[in-house]
Formats: C-alpha cells, sequence, structure tokens
C-alpha cells in the first residue's frame, strides 16, 4: 500500500505554526520577489484568493478582508518539512520524498479498507500533533492510485483529508 501524504497550504500553514494567531485568519504567502501568490489558506481560498496571480492583482480584495500577507520563507519551510517527514517516516517501511510537503510512504503489511483508513487518521492526528502541519492522505496501491486518492482526500466531500483506493468500487 502507497500513502501519499502532502500539507494543506504548506507555505501558509507553516507561517501559522510559527503564529498560532493566524491560524484562523485568511493567509496568503507570496514568491521570492513578493510579486506572485504562492500559497493560500483554505479561509483565504474562501475570500475568492487563487494561486499564480499577481499580488497587486489581489491588493484590494486583501484590504477590504484583512488578509495576512506573507513573504516566502524557506528556511522554515525547509525546517517543518523535515520535522513532517521524519515523523511520517516513523509509520511507514519506506518514505520516498517528492517534494518539500509531499511524500510517499510504503507499507508491506495487508490491511483491511477500514484499517487503512485508520492509520491515515492516525498519521494525519500525529503530525498536526507533532508539527502542527494539517496533512492531506491518500492510500493506494500504487503510488498513481495514492496520488489520485489524494486529491478525493482534500476535494471531495464526506472524506476529511484521508481517502483509501483498495478495491474497484
Ligand atoms: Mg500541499
Amino acid at each position: 500500500m502507497y500513502f501519499l501524504i502532502d500539507a494543506t497550504s504548506f507555505y501558509c500553514s507553516a507561517e501559522k505554526v510559527m503564529r498560532p494567531d493566524l491560524r484562523k485568519k485568511p493567509v496568503i504567502a507570496l514568491s521570492n520577489n513578493d510579486g506572485a501568490i504562492v500559497a493560500v489558506c483554505p479561509i483565504a481560498k474562501r475570500l475568492g484568493i487563487k494561486k499564480f496571480v499577481p499580488y497587486f492583482q489581489v491588493k484590494d480584495i486583501v484590504r477590504k478582508h484583512g488578509i495576512v500577507v506573507t513573504s516566502s520563507n524557506y528556511e522554515l519551510y525547509h525546517s517543518l518539512s523535515t520535522k513532517m517527514m521524519d515523523t511520517i517516516s516513523q509509520f511507514a517501511d519506506d518514505i520516498y520524498i517528492y517534494s518539500i510537503d509531499e511524500l510517499f510512504a510504503r507499507f508491506d503489511t495487508t490491511l483491511s479498507h477500514d484499517s487503512w483508513t485508520a492509520l491515515g487518521r492516525d498519521i494525519r492526528r500525529t503530525v498536526w500533533k507533532e508539527v502542527r502541519l494539517p496533512v492531506g492522505v491518500g492510500g493506494g496501491m500504487t503510488p498513481t492510485l495514492s496520488k489520485a486518492a489524494s486529491h478525493a482526500a482534500k476535494h471531495l466531500r464526506g472524506y476529511n483529508g484521508v481517502a483509501v483506493i483498495d478495491n474497484e468500487q
């Protein structure tokens, strides 16, 4: 079984780790030169802010809603990424780091659908408890299926951050 685990709006979530007072506020993160938006937290998303848009185009919405704007802080992202990967690696037989906020975890055991889902929730809870980062978990028999499951985990109703594809239904 493979799990694809990735942090939600990683750069924004990382800022919220350092500043818990921002946790319930809309936050966006800007690119190196503050030119473009590279991360949007779910609260800011609901206000209509989109990723990869030039910052100047949303300045009015930012002002109107008091959206918190942060510059990229790659040292912070790197250190939280390492913590997140270390925490997850304790659960898995092997991990493959795919990007700064995303990894594939391999499990060599056989479990029921419900147990895989429970494991996914456990990993999610543990990463939150230890690193204060929200993550999504997708499970599947191949890395590709786990990536598809992770999309479901994040975007389809009722999954709450964990989805496992382990049968045809
Ligand atoms: Mg992510």
